[in-house]
């Protein structure tokens, strides 16, 4: 089995209301020359969790993470006026909440991030901000959204910090 210490979040980055469904999603990594899909979940907006990769594969779906790490995608992430916004519906957040739930126990040393926060860290200081964003991927701040399933030395790290 593969050492997992991430879990990073993602959005499909399409707009609110507009279906891009697992098969496509799936379509269009093959079109790239993947394997298999890039995620190991997506959660369609029905709250549908379809399985994408085994855990056992490595994902690709984040350059530089994926040899260590579990990747979701939910379908969303963008409003009608085209920027990037949580568009998660209740049943793709109580979907996401029980995927996640699940994963911590088994893998309670994995962190859970958004894909932005693991943006490089330009200015050195430790933190991810805003500005340092590649991506706004998946328009929300997981780490906090998800604090109770975090692993108890990320916790402890935070609250240091204050
Ligand atoms: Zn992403």
């Amino acid at each position: 089995m593969r050492r997992i210490d991430l879990i990073i979040l993602h959005c499909s980055a399409t707009k609110a209301g507009q279906h891009y469904s697992f098969r496509r999603c799936k379509e269009d990594h093959l079109l790239r020359g993947w394997a298999d899909i890039g995620y190991h979940f997506y959660i369609t907006c029905n709250g549908q969790v379809h399985e994408g990769r085994p855990l056992w594969m490595a994902g690709a779906h984040c350059r530089g993470y994926n040899k260590h790490s579990i990747g979701i995608c939910y379908e969303g992430g963008i409003d009608a006026t085209g920027h990037a916004a949580d568009t998660r519906t209740l049943e793709q957040r109580q979907s996401l909440r029980a995927l996640l739930t699940r994963l911590h126990d088994q893998y309670p040393a994995a962190v859970i991030m958004g894909h932005r926060d693991l943006s490089p860290d330009r200015n050195r200081d430790g933190r991810i901000t805003p500005d340092e964003w590649l991506k706004q991927c998946p328009a929300f701040d997981a780490i906090e959204e998800y604090i109770d399933l975090q692993p108890a030395r990320l916790v402890d790290a935070r609250s240091d910090a204050f």
